[in-house]
């Protein structure tokens, strides 16, 4: 399977796992990415705990959030990370935070697809390409295993996937 039929393949316009019934906005690369104000506002906040003293337990279930709440710390630390290395990786930060956030979303949702953007053996940084292409099925030759970014920043199931971090 070359890149363009994976790329239609996985571009699925309803049933997308990551796609909520009200979306807030969309993202210009295609995918949705959800309701960012709520998920950044652990981010955004600013001053001190406001928890009363007889509060008891303020975090009964030890830092799990719901889809309605913002990040927990874990999930701030691996929106930062990612959010360098799409940044490194070429994205501007806008389309990186975009992408960080859909992915915060993924997780929540134990979707089991992956970004190339996350995969160890994307080379480049803006013009990208394959380093894994034969056991990705990408092309047949090195040559031909440059990554269109629509490719890119689309969510997917591959054979070659590696976890970058
Ligand atoms: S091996 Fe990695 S970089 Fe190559 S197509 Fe698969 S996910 Fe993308």
């Amino acid at each position: 399977m070359n890149w363009l039929a994976r790329l239609k393949k996985q571009i699925v316009p309803d049933g997308e796992p990551t796609k909520p019934t009200k979306p807030m906005f969309s993202d210009p690369e295609g995918g949705f990415v959800g309701s960012v104000g709520s998920v950044l506002a652990p981010i955004q906040k600013a001053g001190g705990d406001t928890a009363a003293a007889n509060d008891g337990d303020p975090d009964p279930d030890g830092g799990h959030h719901s889809h309605s709440e913002g990040m927990n710390g874990r999930e701030t630390d691996t929106f930062t990370a990612r959010l360098a290395r799409f940044t490194d990786k070429g994205l501007d930060l806008d389309a990186g935070e975009r992408l960080a956030i859909k992915l915060v979303m993924r997780d929540r949702e134990q979707d089991d697809r992956r970004l190339c953007l996350e995969c160890t053996h994307l080379g480049g940084a803006g013009a990208w390409r394959c380093t894994n292409w034969r056991q990705a099925g990408i092309a047949i030759r090195a040559s031909d295993a440059q990554l269109p970014g629509e490719l890119v920043r689309t969510l997917q199931h591959c054979d070659g996937f590696r976890a970058a971090t």
